[in-house]
């Protein structure tokens, strides 16, 4: 091999490599920072979600209204859900909205369009090439079994301690959450996490909740 295959071999390894890595990246997509007024459901940041998610948002809610089975809407920057749904419902629906429309089905790039091929609608991969005729993905049910360091979880205080922090029992974790009143119904993120014992910082309070 002289020195010039050589060069362009490097080269294109170089391309791959880096091609690669950029396919790790996974997208972050901001969990849902949902309120829930009576019998629907708010989603506050649903622009944020679909900004990160880069499709249509009425072609994202679409795709919620039909796998919900309920009417949503758009308004501004909320989507409202007429029925009482959970931010890691949500989550799931999103992520296998991400598997289905955005994620390339070989090399995990985000960095895909959805084209119209005939009558067909392709999911075209502008990171590897690859194009594939559109599927649902199967539904990945979210892990509701455990709580994670760094996650926000809903939760209701049940009792008030001895150092008057608030308890909530969630999940099989006792989380001490200072600054709330019994009865509260509030969004939570956890800072820390030991055993079967949390302790959260208040995000939101829901004080529509109980109307
Ligand atoms: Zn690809």
């Amino acid at each position: 091999m002289d020195l010039k295959d050589y060069e362009s071999l490097l080269k294109k390894t170089e391309n791959v490599l880096s091609k690669s890595n950029l396919n790790q990246q996974r997208l972050q997509i901001p969990d849902p920072d949902i309120m829930q007024e009576g019998k629907v459901t708010i989603v506050r940041n649903f622009m944020d979600i679909v900004e990160v998610v880069n499709r249509d948002p009425k072609h994202i809610s679409k795709f919620l209204m039909t796998e919900f089975g309920i009417g949503v809407t758009i308004n501004g920057k909320r989507l409202t859900i007429n029925r009482k749904i959970s931010a890691d419902q949500i989550s799931s629906k999103i992520k296998q909205y991400m598997d289905s429309y955005v994620t390339c089905y070989e090399c995990n790039s985000p960095d895909t369009e959805i084209q119209k091929i005939g009558r067909t609608y392709v999911l075209a991969c502008k990171a590897c090439g690859a194009q594939h005729p559109i599927r649902i993905a199967a539904d990945v049910k979210s892990d509701d079994s455990t709580i994670e360091e760094g996650k926000q979880y809903t939760v209701e205080i049940t009792k008030i301690g001895n150092s008057g922090e608030g308890r909530a029992f969630y999940r099989g974790f006792n989380i001490f959450v200072p600054g709330v009143k019994k009865g509260e119904t509030v969004r939570v993120s956890i800072k820390k996490l030991r055993n079967n014992t949390a302790i959260a910082e208040v995000i939101d309070r829901e004080k529509d909740l109980n109307k």
